[in-house]
């Protein structure tokens, strides 16, 4: 690390390139049992802000499994560094004023509080919130089933833990609202927090 010298001060800064797009770096970190709707939501509140011409990114964990983390799995040590990738990844696009939704189980408090050290003050927590049956239920890409089956080890809410939040800054419960609903309070929360995120 002694011969690693960060550039800090030749690069064009985050504020010319927020001027550029006239929007404020943010990041949205969506968790949450699989199948509870994170991709959804972050999807379907993605296309909204596109349309509105804002600059946006989802990062999703299962694509993300795909490539920069494909050498990850699912132990706990393999959780822990797959949630620092993506906030490490999460912190550099807010960093060039992208408006970043995460889509990642992020199981543990501890996860959740390591991305936001990591993210700073740019990171905003939203619990996804479904229940093992509700998700087990909706099993949009046959994971559950395939668990029940013992054809999958260290499956979230069955063989490895997750801790509900003690308070988190958005809940979304998709039991009680529509995915339309659940995208427009995201959004709600978005314009709230972001006086600055806003276009003038
Ligand atoms: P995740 O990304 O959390 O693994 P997905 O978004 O892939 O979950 O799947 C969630 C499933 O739940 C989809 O089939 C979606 O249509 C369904 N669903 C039902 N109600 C809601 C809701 N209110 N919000 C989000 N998804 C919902």
């Amino acid at each position: 690390m002694t011969n690693i010298h960060p550039e800090t001060r030749r690069f064009l800064d985050r504020a010319a390139k927020e001027k550029l797009l006239g929007q404020r770096g943010i990041v949205l970190w969506l968790y949450g049992l699989s199948g509870s709707g994170k991709s959804t939501i972050a999807n379907e509140a993605e296309r909204a802000l596109h349309s509105d011409g804002r600059l946006t990114v989802i990062l999703d964990g299962d694509n993300l499994r795909t490539g920069l983390n494909s050498n990850l799995g699912f132990s706990d040590d393999d959780r822990t560094e797959n949630v620092r990738r993506v906030a490490e990844t999460a912190k550099l696009l807010a960093g060039q004023a992208m408006i970043v939704f995460v889509s990642v189980i992020t199981p543990m408090r501890r996860h959740r509080s390591m991305a936001g050290e990591i993210i700073g003050p740019d990171f905003h927590e939203v619990y996804i919130k479904a229940d093992f049956e509700t998700c087990a239920g909706r099993d949009p890409k046959g994971l559950y089933a395939k668990a029940r089956e013992g054809k999958i080890g260290q499956f979230t809410g069955r063989d490895s833990g997750f801790e509900e939040p003690g308070e988190a800054a958005l809940v979304l419960d998709t039991r009680a609202r529509s995915v339309a609903q659940c995208a427009a309070d995201l959004l709600g929360y978005w314009r709230s927090v972001a006086d600055g995120h806003r276009r003038d």
